[in-house]
């Protein structure tokens, strides 16, 4: 029996882990300027979160849930996504409290799990970083997040970006533009998709959505959500705007845009790469937007939210497309060589002093020759090696050698750590 990882699943191997470390430190540094922390929910939450909170007309919820009915009956889901987990620990630990800090910002990072065809940058296993702000309607909170996001993304060494806002206004907004879209599509009915079919009374938003090549001539001229925006929601719109402008942050209004999950409203946005390396024309690398119905949705009070997530595999095959330099963890304090039988506890010992002090530290454990060690030392690209054989056992000294200038000391076994410290010091 052959086992292969199930399709649209990734191993992540070392020499590719280290990038990941890479991007999840860079996440953290940044989230931490804005002052976002960490919020750790679990991988699979009742089905009824998603259901709920993506809206069940999603193609998530729809098409690509990974759930099933587990041992005791209970109806479960692999995430989907971040935001509906979130909103729920945010609703059942009470964090809308007046003890706690408003507005709460939180981040995440880690596995979601949506049952799609598997292409480039496209895995039934995929990791997302998002963020998370509750409880203020202010459009500056608005525009931290999509400056956040943008941030970000640079920090990545990601240039060629490009942001694209909409706004999908309050509930009577929607209430009105949906009654347009509606009465728009009625009359080509039999010329959208099944799915279109199926959403255009239940949820026509999803209609402007759709990926499929017969609504397209539909989306394109299609009643614009901006003509149908409250005075309110025309306000909202037009400070976020204004404050993208004083940050100098460019972007497209595109009025047909309405993301994949029903419950954004208010500012949405998409910050979109072009690069072949994920196929033609734009792809969008980092999504989100504001949602003030959902924790209320999912049993909480009225507390407003607004976040993004950002696909990782994306990101990451963006970064090798644009020979993003990122630091690798390539060298090794010492290499410890131990040459004769009676070499070995000594060896044991001095790795483990070695390490103890702090430093990396790598010995051989197949009897290899002292040639063959040096050249493992070689490989792992040593600083240093550090020879013992039997007459420095007797001595109780080491042969100390910085393979980068050849130069080579004798230094007392009980000395090792402090000699380390004083040279790796400079480096
Ligand atoms: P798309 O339109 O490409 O399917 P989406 O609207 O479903 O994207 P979101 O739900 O907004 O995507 O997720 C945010 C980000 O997560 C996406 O921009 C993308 O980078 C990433 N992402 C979504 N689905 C996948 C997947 N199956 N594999 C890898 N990354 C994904
Ligand atoms: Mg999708």
């Amino acid at each position: 029996m052959k086992y292969q990882r199930p399709k649209g699943t990734a191993d992540i191997l070392p020499g590719d882990s280290e990038k990941w470390q890479y991007v999840e430190q860079t996440a953290r540094q940044v989230f931490k300027t804005y002052q976002f922390k960490e919020i750790r929910t679990p991988m699979f939450e009742n089905f009824e979160v998603f259901s709920r909170s993506a809206g069940d007309t999603s193609d998530i919820v729809t098409k690509e849930m990974y759930d099933f009915h587990d041992k005791g009956d209970r109806h479960v889901t692999l995430r989907p996504e971040g935001t509906a987990g979130v909103v729920r620990a945010f609703v059942e630990n009470k964090l809308y409290g007046p003890q706690v800090l408003k507005p709460y910002k939180v981040y995440y990072m880690g596995p979601m799990f949506r049952y799609e065809r598997p292409q480039s940058g496209r895995l039934r296993e995929f990791h997302q970083l998002g963020v998370e702000a509750f409880g203020s309607e202010s459009a500056a909170l608005d525009v931290e997040v999509i400056a956040m996001g943008f941030h970000l993304l640079k920090q990545f060494g990601l240039n060629d970006l490009k942001l694209v806002i909409n706004t999908l206004g309050d509930q009577a907004t929607r209430d009105a533009y949906r009654q347009a879209l509606i009465d728009y599509l009625e009359p080509h009915f039999d010329e959208l998709s099944d799915d279109s079919k199926a959403r255009l009374h239940k949820n026509p938003l999803r209609v402007l959505d759709s990926k499929a090549p017969e609504d397209q001539a539909f989306v394109a001229d299609a009643p614009s959500i901006l003509d149908y925006l409250t005075p309110e929601a025309q306000t909202h719109f037009d400070q976020a705007k204004a404050y993208l402008d004083a940050l100098d942050i460019p972007y497209e209004i595109d009025a047909t845009m309405v993301r994949g999950l029903d419950y954004y409203n208010h500012t949405i946005f998409e910050i979109m790469t072009h690069s072949k390396a994920l196929g033609r024309g734009y792809t969008t690398i980092c999504a989100g937007g504001r949602y003030n119905g959902l924790v209320k949705e999912l049993g909480g009070p009225e507390v407003s939210g607004v976040g993004f997530g950002l696909g990782v595999e994306r990101l990451l095959v963006l970064m090798d497309a644009e020979k993003v330099a990122m630091p690798t963890d390539d060298q090794l304090d010492v290499y410890v060589v131990g040459i004769g039988d009676n070499a070995s506890v000594t060896t044991l010992k001095l790795v483990q002093a070695v390490r103890n002090a702090g430093y990396t530290a790598e010995r051989d454990y197949l009897d290899r020759k002292p040639k063959a060690q040096f050249k493992s030392a070689d490989r792992l690209n040593a600083r240093y090696t550090m020879t013992v054989g039997d007459t420095e056992i007797a001595d109780q000294v080491v042969n100390l050698k910085d393979m980068a200038t050849g130069k080579e000391q004798q230094v007392a076994m009980a000395d090792v750590a402090a000699t380390l410290k004083a040279l790796l010091a400079s480096h």
